[in-house]
């Protein structure tokens, strides 16, 4: 099982490549069709949450951790709703289930932080609700795009897609 998902992350890494791409690391890729059904969830882990942000990781058609802000609750400013999720999934299945063929669902595009995160953990593909442009219109954003940082780290190749449902993520915010 361990072995099947290494082979698996790899063939990921080399097939992105292979299809080139605009940015060194980075590909925007279009939204799949089961991509809603679980950004839903995100954003049901985002209304949870005193800052409406949620995350959910899926791999092979399951959910596998979830996460929403707790920067209040915690006392702790770096608890993002991606960041939650990456500790929940890391502590349940260790860092070698995160690599490759995972999808990081949020309701918000990630902030240089969480972003930094996604693409040292090897999270190979991530879909957003609200981008960063919209959030900041609710609440202060580092004005970096997720594309923006991924395309600034070479050795790594994510797919990135989104906006997806991002009404529904931006009416959280009152
Ligand atoms: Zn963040």
């Amino acid at each position: 099982m361990h072995r099947r998902t290494v082979l698996q992350g790899g063939m990921t890494l080399i097939a992105t490549a292979m299809a080139g791409s605009g940015k060194a690391g980075a590909r925007q890729t279009a939204v799949l069709p089961d991509d809603e059904v679980f950004m839903k969830l995100a954003i049901e882990e985002a209304a949870k949450a005193e800052f409406p942000f949620g995350a959910v990781i899926v791999k092979n058609g399951e959910v596998m951790a979830r996460g929403h802000n707790r920067t209040r609750a915690d006392k702790d400013p770096t608890a993002h709703g991606e960041m939650v999720a990456i500790r929940a999934f890391l502590s349940a299945h260790g860092p070698d289930a995160l690599e490759g063929n995972t999808t990081l669902y949020t309701s918000g595009e990630p902030c240089c932080m969480c972003m930094g995160a996604i693409l040292w953990c090897g999270i190979g593909r991530l879909v957003y609700a609200a981008s960063v442009e919209q959030l900041s219109t609710k609440i202060g954003q580092i004005m970096l795009s997720a594309e923006d940082v991924a395309s600034k780290a070479p050795f790594v190749s994510i797919d990135i897609a989104g906006p997806v449902l991002e009404e529904d993520a931006m009416k959280l915010f009152k």
